[in-house]
């Protein structure tokens, strides 16, 4: 196999619930145009991907993270 699957980073970190002010984070998650990333390049598990998408979502309506794009 030549392409190595990286761990899910919310797993790593150990982060029981992905907090939509944990802006640091969350911007690992979204692309240079604020486009949320696939699961597929952020290496994700399915729960926190999820939970990744609903905590940006949450931080887009606080103003945290940029709405631009992914419309
Ligand atoms: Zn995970």
């Amino acid at each position: 196999m030549a392409y190595r699957e990286k761990k899910c980073r919310i797993c790593e970190q150990q982060i029981h619930e992905v907090d939509c002010k944990d802006v640091n984070l969350l911007q690992g998650f979204i692309s240079f145009q604020g486009k949320i990333i696939n699961r597929k390049r952020t290496g994700n598990c399915a729960k926190h991907q999820r939970a990744a998408t609903q905590a940006i979502k949450r931080a887009r309506f606080l103003a945290l993270l940029p709405y631009i794009g992914d419309q």
